[in-house]
């Protein structure tokens, strides 16, 4: 399992974003992710290029998540 900080992305609000999973909440409030877990970043300026990151990767562009 890999450990989620705060500013990264699965504590970000675009992490899966236009997709429906349940796993994505669950990193969220767990703040941990299976080894290798990858999902789409919706943030506007990469929705277009379907960026995939690890739950642990960042950019300036993060948003907290209610959930987080
Ligand atoms: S790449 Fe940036 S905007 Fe996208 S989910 Fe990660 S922190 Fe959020």
């Amino acid at each position: 399992m890999v450990d989620i900080e705060n500013g990264q992305c699965g504590k970000c609000e675009h992490y899966g974003q236009n997709e429906s999973s349940s796993q994505i909440i669950e990193i969220r409030i767990k703040g941990t992710a299976p080894d290798g877990f990858t999902s789409v970043c919706g943030h506007p300026r990469n929705a277009g290029i379907h960026l995939s990151v690890s739950a642990n990767s960042g950019c300036d562009g993060f948003t907290p998540a209610e959930a987080a």
